[in-house]
């Protein structure tokens, strides 16, 4: 039976590379979206070239109750959830000063818990398969800090310390659960930023440019591949060495 990898906010960005390489790599897909849009059309299209089955699912990640539906539905349909990866995620950026309580709440609402909200209704399922693989998008942000983005920093440090424990209570089960923190990479996320500031960032990046998402799709992968049979609890960079 083919394998099965669920991706939050997998229309575009991150998410969309992830889901093209899993099903590239002949899993099938269940890709998560919030709203409908071209996006999503054009990776459907994309994805039919992959003789793999693929679901399109609508839910925020902030909808606890939702997720539970969503799980039920995708191993009613596709019988396993071998692969999660839990993408969705924003920024509000602004100086703290500045930042509004909802500017905060938004951010590890949907970062954070939306992580423990996906990760608490599927786990159940690989609980009883006794296999699966989990992998968080955290960001280099949540180990360094930046200004202009502690509500963005809390949230991927909370991922990561959420990783760890969790690796540690379900390594029994098989199920190896670790972290991902790409630095600057090419999305709609950084395409906000000024040429000045792209090219600041630039020049602190030992590899003197911005990553792909490919990029960081090839170490979701090789992460959240039932090839990985050691690597759980571990935050890896995909950062072109910006911080080491
Ligand atoms: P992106 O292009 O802005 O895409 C974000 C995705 O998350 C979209 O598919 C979006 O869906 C989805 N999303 C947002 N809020 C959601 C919600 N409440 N429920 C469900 N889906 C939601 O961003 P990206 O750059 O690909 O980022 C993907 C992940 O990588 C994020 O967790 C981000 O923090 C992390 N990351 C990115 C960078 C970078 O440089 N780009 C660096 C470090 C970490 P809609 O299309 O419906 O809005």
């Amino acid at each position: 039976m083919s394998k099965v990898a669920l991706i939050t906010g997998g229309s575009r960005g991150i998410g969309k590379a992830v889901a093209i390489k899993f099903a590239k790599e002949g899993y099938d897909i269940v890709i998560n979206y919030r709203s409908e849009s071209d996006n999503l059309k054009e990776l459907k299209n994309e994805l039919s070239k992959y003789n793999v089955k693929v679901m399109c699912i609508s839910g925020d990640v902030t909808a606890f109750d939702r997720w539970g539906e969503i799980a039920k539905e995708v191993i009613e349909k596709f019988g396993s959830i071998d692969v999660l990866v839990n993408n969705a995620g924003i920024t509000k950026d602004t100086l703290l000063l500045r930042m509004s309580e909802k500017d905060f709440s938004d951010v590890i609402d949907i970062n954070l818990k939306g992580t423990f909200n996906v990760t608490k209704q599927v786990i159940p399922y690989m609980t009883k398969q006794r296999r699966g693989r989990i992998v968080n998008i955290s960001s280099i942000i949540g180990i360094i800090g930046n200004a202009g983005q502690a509500n963005y920093a809390a949230s991927k440090a909370g991922i990561i310390a959420f990783t760890k424990s969790c690796a540690k209570e379900f390594a029994s089960r098989n199920i190896l659960i670790n972290a991902v923190a790409p630095g600057f990479i090419k999305t709609d996320m950084t395409a906000v930023l000024s040429d000045a500031i792209r090219e600041n960032i630039n020049n602190q990046i030992p590899l003197k440019r911005e990553g792909t998402v490919e990029e960081v799709a090839n170490l979701v992968y090789f992460l959240g591949a039932e090839e990985n049979t050691y690597i759980t609890g571990q935050v890896i960079n995909v950062d072109g060495g910006m911080v080491c």
